[in-house]
């Protein structure tokens, strides 16, 4: 720790070693390079105790875990990671609780990258907060300096930290001054809504951090196209909007042109060329009256066409042009019809133990048979069905649909009455408060053990209001369901929590399989999961399993369940029970 902080702030040293929380700075790999005294008196560790060890050593093992899967790719993907809940071992080998927050300072000219992390108790961070203000207000800060702090602190508030560019605060700050600014003389505000093409398929098969590479790249050459004079923000992930006053429509247009042939040249990432597009919507002011967010909106509308048509294009929004919510306002009609007309279906997809291959169970996917746009994926309505709240009658005839599936089953086959019946709930199902009844009445409306029904709840559902989630599982375990962690991995769940869920196993996002054997990352964090899955004492199960090579992989990372395309697909009941006839008689599967 050197004591001169930058220019203008207050006497960063001190305030460094004294605030009322434990501060750290650790190197990329979570080794501890510098702590503050509170943290040294709060966890009765010395300076010599902590040499060479690493944040995650002070941690027992499930929250290790928690840090490596959780923690490391969210400090890579966004930069920062905010109060998680861990547990850190204290000198005297007592845990105390504490909430984990950590931003990642990347190598800067000679400096190499490090990782501060701040470790607060509940009560901490309220006596924290007060400090803030008060080291603000301090007497023997300057009123200069103190005006530099806080304009520093501004500063961050409206940045991106990634690529500098403004953030989404940042852009709203600026774009109330332009819009006072603007005259409208001969001129018209535009917004150009920039949109990279499969950034995501980047970022999963390079990593996050070449992705993040690949954004400060794009951040610059937006910057290096863009006229001088415009506002340039990052809105989010891949998101990015130029606003600016051109003479012209057409000069708006050609602007959104000019961007995307800069951002069509390869750019280099770790020796490799990646060739990248974009899309851009773009909205010129139609009247004086239109706000901000309006041309912001239209910008976006006119984005979503152009993604539509097949990317790596501009498209500009015609003022008569029907708005979005129009169409989906049809389709929340259409659907509610479906769902009473029998248009909706389960396709079914089996899951297998991965050593022997004996079928373990299915998990119903539900479809909908729409009159014109034919059969349609689940990501094509269930957003929409949750906004609506028509998921809970989805939910509630997927639920039945797939019992009385399985009683049918049943009677044509005993060996059958053997699977498990996996089904999913989204998170407004969870928050019903009829859910526990509505899925008691279904179990004995056909008669089926409760044991046979597992219910897989995503982690971001769950840990939206972790207090109300383990009230529902409670009542759902009583009645003697399984439950399931879905699409582990992709949120930021706490491991205090899954500890106190009741669930009987955990399951690994695709994203993380798709990358076995490709990235080492996710290697460990597939390893990880499972890890974590045992040291709680539940399954492990991996989705999206797609090659020979993947499933020996988990086989020897020790994984129990496996599902994806490389033993089936979801297939409608009859086909699904032809699988099973071909597969499940010597409980082997056939290769596919
Ligand atoms: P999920 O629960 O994670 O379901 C697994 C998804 O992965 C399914 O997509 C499945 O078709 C797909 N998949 C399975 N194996 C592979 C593979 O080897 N490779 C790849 N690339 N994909 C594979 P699907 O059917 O489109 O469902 C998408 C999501 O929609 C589901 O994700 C689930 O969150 C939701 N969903 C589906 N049915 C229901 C339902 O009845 N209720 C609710 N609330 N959500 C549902
Ligand atoms: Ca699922
Ligand atoms: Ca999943």
């Amino acid at each position: 720790m050197t004591s001169s902080a930058g220019p203008g702030l207050p006497d960063f040293q001190a305030w460094f070693q004294q605030a009322p929380c434990g501060y750290l700075i650790a190197d990329d790999a979570g080794r501890i390079e510098a702590v503050n005294d509170t943290f040294l008196s709060w966890s009765g560790y010395s300076r010599p105790d902590l040499r060479g060890l690493r944040v995650q050593d002070l941690m027992p093992v499930g929250d290790q875990i928690l840090y490596s899967t959780h923690c490391i790719p969210q400090l890579n993907i966004a930069g920062a990671v905010s109060e998680l809940a861990v547990e850190i071992i204290g000198a005297d080998r007592k845990r105390r609780a504490a909430l984990l927050s950590a931003a990642r300072f990347p190598a800067s000219g000679e400096q190499r990258g490090s990782v501060g992390i701040i470790i607060f108790s509940a009560h901490e961070r309220r006596l924290y907060e007060k400090e803030l203000v008060s080291a603000l207000r301090a007497a023997e800060v300057s009123e200069s300096r103190r005006a530099s702090a806080e304009k520093e602190l501004h500063r961050l508030a409206l940045h991106d930290r990634l690529t500098g560019l403004l953030n989404r605060a940042g852009l709203e700050a600026k774009l109330d001054q332009l819009l006072a600014a603007h005259d409208g003389r001969g001129r018209s505000l535009a917004a150009l809504y920039i949109d990279l093409d499969h950034f995501k398929a980047v970022n999963d098969s390079l990593g996050h951090a070449a992705g993040d590479e690949l954004l400060v790249a794009v951040a610059g050459r937006i910057k290096s196209a863009a006229l001088g004079t415009s506002t340039i923000a990052r809105l989010s992930g891949d998101e990015f909007i130029v606003v600016d006053s051109f003479q012209s429509t057409q000069a708006a247009t050609a602007q959104a042109a000019g961007l995307l042939e800069t951002l069509r040249t390869p750019v280099l990432l770790g020796g490799l060329e990646v060739v990248i597009s974009a899309s851009i919507g773009v909205a010129v002011v139609a009247e004086e009256a239109e706000t901000i967010e309006e041309l912001v909106r239209r910008a976006d509308i006119a984005l979503y066409r152009a993604k539509a048509s097949g990317g790596n294009q501009w498209e500009l929004h015609r003022p008569t042009e029907a708005d979005p919510t129009a169409d989906r306002l049809r389709t929340v009609g259409e659907l509610r019809n479906g769902i009473s007309d029998g248009a909706l279906r389960v396709y079914y997809q089996p899951r297998v133990h991965l050593r022997s291959g004996a079928v373990d169970g299915v998990e119903s996917l539900v479809r909908w048979q729409h009159p014109t746009r034919g059969l349609l994926a689940p990501s094509e309505f269930i957003g929409i069905a949750e906004d609506s709240g028509l998921v809970r009658p989805l939910g509630a005839w997927v639920l039945d649909e797939t019992l009385r599936q399985a009683e049918r089953w049943r009677k044509q086959d005993p060996a059958t009455g053997e699977l498990q019946y996996a089904v999913n709930l989204s998170a407004r199902q969870l928050n019903d408060p009829e859910l526990v009844r509505m899925v008691e009445r279904a179990l004995q409306a056909r008669q089926m053990d409760p044991a046979r029904l597992l219910l897989e709840i995503t982690e971001t559902a769950l840990m939206t209001d972790p207090e109300a989630a383990l009230s529902s599982l409670t009542d759902l375990k009583d009645l003697g369901v399984g439950l399931a962690v879905d699409d582990f991995g992709t949120g930021y769940s706490s491991l205090t929590y899954l500890k106190k869920f009741p669930v009987d196993e955990l399951k690994i996002d695709r994203s993380f399989i798709a990358g076995l054997g490709l990235e080492a990352g996710d290697a460990a964090i597939v390893a990880s999961c499972i890890d974590l899955a045992h040291a709680v004492g539940i399954r492990a199960v991996a989705e999206g399993v797609e090659t020979p090579e993947q499933a020996e992989a988990l086989i020897a990372m020790g994984c129990d369940l496996a599902q994806g395309y490389y033993y089936a697909q979801p297939l409608p009941a009859p086909l699904l029970k032809a699988w099973l006839d071909a597969n499940s008689k010597d409980g082997l599967v056939a290769e596919p």
